[in-house]
Order: C-alpha cells, then sequence, then structure tokens
C-alpha cells in the first residue's frame, strides 16, 4: 500500500514536468474509484493551468485557479508520467490528465487495480482545500516545523491509548503507517504499548526526530527510483526503508542482539526490541 514516501516521492517526481502548463484534456475511462469520479472533470479542467501540485498526508492537491483535484492511491494506485503520447491504456488505467503547452505533451496517467483511490472535485467557492471532509482531521505534516517534542507532548495528553496506535491514527501526526510506526519507536528506544500519555517531553522529542528520520530514509530511497518514474514506460514501485524491527520477529536485535518480538495491537503487527525499548 502506498504511504507517504510514495506519496510525497510521486509529488516530486510529477511536479517539475506538469506544474505551470495547461490542462489539454482529462480522460476517465472508469468512474468507479472508492467514489466515483466527477463526470465532468474533464470540462471542469481543460484550458486551466496547474499552479501547484501539493501533498497533504496521503492527499496529492493538484492546486487550479478555480479549485483543487484532490487524489488518493487507494490500496493499491500509482501515477505514471509520459513525457510523450502514452501506449494504449490497460485494464487498470482508470484516468489520464493530459497536458500540454505548444507541441509539448505529458500525460500523467493514473493505475489502480483495486479502484480504492480517489480523484475528486473541490471549487474554490466551497472554501479552503484543507477544511475538505477528508482532510480538515488530518494530523500535523512531520516535516512541519511546528511538529516537534513539544507538540506531541502536548497532543499525547489525555491519550491512554498504546504510543504505536496514536501514531497509526493519524489525527496527531500524519504519514505514520504500520511500518513506520514500528521503526520510529525502535529508533526512539520507546515501548509501542506504553499509554501515549505517559511519554515525558524527552521521549517526546526523541520521537519526533525519529518518525522525520524514518520517513526521510524512505523518501530518500524511493528517490532513487525517480529515473524510472519519469518515461515511456517507467513505473514506481513501492518501497521501504530498510527494516531494523519490521517483520523480524525472532531475528537479533541489530543494537543489543535480543530476539525482536512480534504483538498485535489493533489488528495490526508490531515489531520491538524487549531490551532496547522501554
Ligand atoms: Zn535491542
Amino acid at each position: 500500500m502506498p504511504e507517504l514516501p510514495e506519496v510525497e516521492v510521486t509529488r516530486r517526481a510529477l511536479a517539475p514536468h506538469v506544474e505551470g502548463l495547461t490542462v489539454r484534456a482529462v480522460r476517465v475511462r472508469d468512474r468507479r474509484l472508492r467514489w466515483p469520479v466527477p463526470a465532468q472533470l474533464g470540462r471542469l479542467l481543460a484550458g486551466r493551468p496547474l499552479l501547484r501540485l501539493d501533498r497533504r498526508g496521503k492527499y496529492l492537491l493538484w492546486r487550479f485557479p478555480h479549485g483543487t483535484l484532490i487524489s488518493h492511491l487507494g490500496m493499491s494506485g500509482s501515477w505514471r508520467l509520459h513525457l510523450t503520447a502514452p501506449p494504449p491504456p490497460g485494464a487498470h488505467d482508470h484516468a489520464d490528465l493530459e497536458f500540454g503547452a505548444g507541441r509539448t505533451v505529458r500525460v500523467a496517467r493514473l493505475t489502480d487495480p483495486r479502484r480504492f483511490g480517489a480523484l475528486l472535485w473541490h471549487p474554490r467557492g466551497r472554501g479552503d482545500v484543507e477544511r475538505h471532509a477528508l482532510l480538515a482531521r488530518l494530523g500535523r505534516e512531520p516535516f512541519d516545523a511546528r511538529f516537534d517534542g513539544a507538540y506531541l507532548y502536548a497532543a499525547t495528553r489525555g491519550r491512554r491509548a498504546s504510543i504505536k496506535q496514536v501514531l497509526l491514527g493519524g489525527d496527531v501526526v500524519v504519514g505514520v503507517g504500520n511500518i513506520y510506526a514500528s521503526e520510529s519507536l525502535f529508533r526512539a528506544g520507546i515501548d509501542p504499548r506504553r499509554p501515549a500519555h505517559r511519554l515525558g517531553r524527552a521521549r517526546c522529542t526523541r520521537l519526533a526526530d525519529a518518525i522525520r528520520a524514518v520517513l526521510t530514509e524512505a523518501i530518500e530511497r524511493g528517490g532513487s527510483t525517480l529515473r524510472d518514474f519519469v518515461g515511456a514506460d517507467g513505473s514506481t514501485g513501492y518501497f521501504t526503508l530498510a527494516a531494523r524491527v519490521y517483520d523480524r520477529a525472532g531475528l537479533p536485535c541489530l543494537v543489543c542482539a535480543a530476539p525482536i518480538r512480534r504483538i498485535v495491537q489493533g489488528q495490526r503487527a508490531t515489531y520491538y526490541c524487549p531490551r532496547c525499548q522501554r
């Protein structure tokens, strides 16, 4: 499943090629994504310039003068950029956004076998897209300067759930999926079962730093796939960082050699070192 690093790498790959260009056509071949793709999307976007491609959590925000196209990759989606006319679409290539200026053509193609992704239009008249129902309750961005130990400390007071589950909830900080939660807690030396409200300030600072480090590493690893991503035959695979605890149950901890433990929290697997994480 694409996580924040994949979405951020996708954004970085697409943005320099499409920002500032005008939409020439939109081809939606299958409107049945998680929610129906607006039938009039082509009419809404044709002739309009893409001002900027932003990301909020796992949503890409395609900002136009008159509104924002919100896209999400769901369980299995990916965008691929074609710098020339793309090949005939395959069965899971549900939508093309064609940009152009003069003889320049760029086609961003959305592929999504399981169709849990989304393409939604938010007109400017309905207010700031950040207040859209899908975005309004998202936690802080991990790379926002305001995401730090002090924030994490304040945001976890009164939260009795385990710190692992609070991270996964996404309402405190976005982008910490299941793998990244285990990895961040390992690097911060925090027991994933610890109630969030019992983390002190120093641990909150360590955890905020660890989350940023883990996500940065994943994005940098993903960046190495960029060359394959842009081009007629390119595609992005999903990628992860080299995990230190995730999926390593029974194997020795890379720090202390104690066997890594696997537990289940909220029906999701958690991996941790019982000696390094307190
Ligand atoms: Zn250890």
